[in-house]
């Protein structure tokens, strides 16, 4: 086999068999094939795309480039939940609390921001001392003793989706369903959880622009993986506007805290239907009785102390979910206030991610502590009715020149019209 004529094939838009995928993988793994040749193959697909059949067996051979995750010991189901990317985007810290207070368990690995996203493993070193990197025993442990932990990607999980990740990303091919699909669910896959919920964005603040492609990418990763014999749904979410009302991980950490004190906005709303999609694939519930132990596990209180007994299980500070005033907070701060009377129209969601990002100090993924308080917290929904001067966000953070850069960016963020605009639903579809 040689890789000029899958590379060919493609570029005929001829369908790949499952031994012709194994061999792209293994010769990208083995350093065969070469970075110019995988390049022109993912540019191949990108543009011509991939039948379901041959995703699925780029993401089981992705999935299968690295370690599984042995569950050996942990009594299931074991649940694993993934957003496709968003601002303001912390139902996972809302989530494993509620799930794990209901005795099912929740297991989850996740990764840092990406560009304009937000990511879980950075919003859970607010909790100064949280051990994100849990030896595999150390992992299952804590899954069985509290139910529920986070821990950051092992390197080698799915390293086939690293490499081709980064090839991806230098030559203009990371927009293709079947690629995002497949790095996506090999990871999900390689993760090991029996089910597996996800909750695919679209909108201004997401990866895919439209409802559209969001269900095409939703529909290919839930027939993904059940033919990987998983038990999958995905929920299709609106991300035109911020979730929650704080961009930045104190912020978002925040905003967590007060769903599972009782608090009902849009992250409460996702977080819960995310819930109910769990338990329902667990098995244990009905979609009533499903929404009542949510419910019941926040008014309870019991999920907020479970989002407690994980943080400390982790070695983390837990202080600050009682006490957000002890949070370290931003030298400086600045309102953006509106300049016009009306109503807001829209956000340019994804600039808002990209602020925040560029507020910070950290250059890596390691990051500094007093990143977590820089973030862009609104006062302000779409439609919400303004006047000349009221304000509609505040900037906070750490530099001087960083805030004058921020206040400029923000100028045109926030747009304000004269009437209101009609807005889709929150959440446009569940898929099974
Ligand atoms: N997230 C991923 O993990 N992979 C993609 O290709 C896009 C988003």
């Amino acid at each position: 086999m040689k890789v000029f004529d899958l590379i060919t094939k493609k570029k005929n838009k001829k369908t790949l068999t499952k031994e012709e995928i194994d061999f792209f993988i293994s010769g990208v793994m083995a350093n065969e094939i070469k970075d110019y040749e995988a390049s022109a193959f993912l540019m191949a697909t990108a543009i011509n795309g991939m039948t379901i059949q041959e995703t699925y067996d780029l993401t089981m051979a992705m999935a299968n480039s690295g370690d599984v995750v042995d569950f050996e010991g942990v009594k299931g189901p074991i649940i694993d939940k993934h957003s496709t990317g968003g601002v303001s985007d912390t139902t996972t810290l809302v989530i494993m609390p509620i799930i794990a207070s209901l005795g099912v368990k929740f297991a989850k690995m996740s990764g840092s921001s990406l560009g304009f996203t937000g990511g879980t493993a950075d919003k859970l070193q607010v909790f100064t001392g949280y051990n994100l990197n849990l030896t595999q025993q150390e992992f299952k442990n804590t899954i069985n003793t509290v139910g529920g932990s986070v821990i950051t990607q092992t390197k080698n999980l799915a390293p086939a989706d690293k490499i081709l990740y980064d090839l991806r990303n230098k030559t203009a091919s990371v927009e293709s369903m079947p690629l995002i699909a497949a790095s996506i669910m090999s990871k999900k896959l390689a993760s090991n959880a029996d089910v597996i919920v996800l909750d695919v964005k679209f909108g201004k603040g997401a990866f895919m622009k439209t409802q559209k492609q969001a269900t095409v990418l939703a529909k290919t990763m839930v027939e993904i993986g059940k033919k990987a014999g998983k038990k999958v749904s995905a929920i299709l979410t609106d991300m035109n506007d911020p979730l929650g009302s704080g961009i930045g991980n104190n912020l978002e950490v925040k905003n967590a805290i007060n769903v599972l004190k009782g608090k009902r906005n849009n992250l409460a709303t996702v977080s819960k239907k995310l819930c109910e999609q769990i338990l329902l694939l667990s098995n244990t519930y009905d979609l009533k009785t499903a929404k009542k132990a949510i419910n019941d596990s926040i008014t309870s209180g019991n999920a907020l102390l479970k989002l407690q007994e994980i943080i400390r299980s982790q070695g983390g500070d837990d202080q600050i979910i009682t006490r957000t005033e002890l949070m370290q907070k931003p030298k400086f701060t600045q309102f953006v206030v509106a300049k016009k009377n009306g109503f807001v129209n829209s956000f340019k969601t994804k600039e808002l991610g990209y602020i925040v990002s560029g507020l910070k100090e950290s250059k890596t993924s390691k990051i500094i502590k007093s990143d977590h308080a820089v973030g862009i917290k609104l006062f302000v929904k779409r439609n919400t009715k303004v006047k000349t001067g009221d304000k509609l966000a505040e900037i906070q953070c750490n530099s001087e020149e960083k805030l004058l850069n921020a206040q400029k960016q923000m100028e045109n963020v926030i747009s304000i019209g004269k009437n209101k605009k009609t807005k889709g639903k929150l959440i446009q579809a569940i898929i099974k």
